[in-house]
């Protein structure tokens, strides 16, 4: 991130510009819904400009840009449309101390001013680091088309009622009741009672508050998915939304833990290098802690939390303690795997029932039914299973498996960073050896990706 975004006072604060056309007039229409003081310095200004200056919205000064005219401000505008007078203008203003944005020109500016989407007094800036407009544009106009225009309106009732809110314990009481006026009763008593109406029942709406007991705390188990954040259901995002606390695993993606409510506490229980992770009791330990202080507790686990995600462990210890608790399912990774190879996990025909498999349990490499794996059209999802594949292979070829029987890594499947390492049985050890994944890899055995598939009649034609 090389533009770091702010909202800058300007209140009373004093703002130049130099230019009269076209693009000063852009950037005069975002100024002016600021407070601020703004001169404008144009020997030719354009018709607006002279009317705003008229009604008295900016100090107009009908001649180019000079020394010290950017003296006391906080920000210079260099609109002039001339790359020549706008260098110019930036070094003046520069050497007065003001912080200078030269129109169109991402170099020679400080500073850049982003698409807004004004709800005052919600305010939201999209920026794109000057490298894509189109896209700012269109989220714009998304953004304008799903906020209600009375926003601005409900916001600035409850900003005057922000001290009387004071009145309920700080913390999740609190946030409550004004997630309960904006999302419920602010909307609806706006639409049907108007202003005044919603003052009223803000009142009506803190006392309710408080006298309402602190709802209890409680425990989300919840399925982060693989990896790609459009995977998670809705109710992840909700939860993850409305979370006091978030314990996550390793393999969770960081654009999920992203969109954790920014008050969240996170908290990580499988770190690298601290040791293999936290130690299951610890875990539980942290969730029965935040629940029983009355936070709502997002348990934050890889894929689907029911798949080899020790949930029973925890939810053992949440009865124990009696909190309350509902598991929220995930993608697991063999879905994730199997729609990135374009494959099916089951199929008429082929395989009318599959497995998941874990490749090392307590004990070490796990030990499964090899007899039954090995017959042909066998189709298994194998988590964990990367370090143990010499083992594997080892197994289903005692068995009597065919070596040449399809074997597919999917490394980080659907992740921008994912690998498929598309391989059989006799290959595996050597091939996954070969690509030296470093992220999580999960075995689909008895599938190749559809590509590879698709060949086959091709390349058995090419050799006939
Ligand atoms: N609950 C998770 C599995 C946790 S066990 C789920 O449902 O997906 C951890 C194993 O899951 C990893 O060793 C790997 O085999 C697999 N895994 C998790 N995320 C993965 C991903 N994005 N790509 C490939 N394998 C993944």
């Amino acid at each position: 991130m090389r533009h770091f975004p702010i909202f800058l006072d300007l209140r009373g604060r004093r703002v130049v510009l130099a230019g009269g056309g076209d693009a000063a007039l852009a950037k005069l229409r975002l100024i002016l819904k600021s407070e601020a003081r703004v001169t404008v310095f144009a020997a030719d200004p354009a018709p607006e400009i002279a009317d705003w200056a008229a009604e008295g919205k900016l100090r107009l000064v009908p001649r180019a840009f000079a020394p010290g005219d950017a003296l006391c401000a906080a920000l210079a505008y260099a609109a002039s449309e001339d790359a020549q007078e706008d260098a110019r203008v930036a070094a003046l203003a520069r050497a007065d101390g003001a912080l200078v944005n030269i129109v169109d020109n991402l170099e020679g500016s400080a500073f850049i001013t982003p698409a807004i989407v004004d709800r005052d007094p919600v305010t939201i800036a999209i920026g794109t680091e000057g490298a894509a407009p189109v896209l700012a544009r269109r989220i714009k106009a998304d953004l304008e088309a799903a906020l209600p225009s009375s926003l601005g309106l409900l916001a600035r009732i409850g900003q005057g009622f922000r001290t009387a809110a004071n009145a309920l314990p700080m913390g999740r009481k609190r946030r409550e009741f004004w997630a309960d006026y904006y999302f419920n009763k602010g909307p609806e008593v706006l639409a049907k009672e108007g202003k005044t109406g919603a003052e009223l029942a803000l009142g009506d709406l803190l006392v309710s508050h408080l006298h309402s007991d602190m709802s209890p705390g409680r425990v989300d188990l919840v399925g982060a998915g693989p990896g790609d954040p459009d995977l998670l259901t809705l109710k992840a995002r909700k939860l993850l939304d409305q979370a006091d606390v978030v314990i996550y695993d390793r393999l969770v993606s960081a654009e999920i833990l992203e969109l954790a409510r920014r008050e969240a506490t996170m908290v990580n229980v499988g770190k690298k290098g601290f040791g293999p992770s936290t130690r299951q009791e610890d875990i539980a330990a942290a969730m029965v802690e935040h629940a029983q202080r009355g936070a709502h507790v997002v348990r934050l686990k890889s894929g689907d939390p029911g798949v080899y995600g020790r949930l029973d462990e925890e939810i053992d210890a949440l009865d124990a303690a009696g909190i309350d608790w509902a598991i929220v399912p995930g993608i697991t990774a063999a879905n994730a795997a199997s729609a990135q190879i374009g494959q099916s996990l089951t199929k008429r025909g082929r395989n009318g029932a599959m497995r998941f498999l874990t490749g090392h349990d307590v004990k070490g490499f796990a030990e499964h039914d090899w007899r039954g794996l090995a017959k042909p059209g066998q189709v298994a999802a194998i988590y964990m299973g990367a370090a143990g594949a010499r083992f594997l292979q080892g197994r289903l070829m005692m068995h009597g498996a065919a070596p040449d029987t399809p074997v597919t890594a999917v490394e980080n499947a659907s992740r921008t960073d994912s690998r498929v390492i598309s391989s059989t049985l006799s290959r595996l050890p050597a091939d996954l050896e070969a690509a030296a994944p470093d992220g999580p890899v999960i075995l689909m055995l008895g599938l190749a990706p559809r590509a590879a598939v698709a060949q086959l009649p091709a390349l058995q034609e090419e050799f006939a």
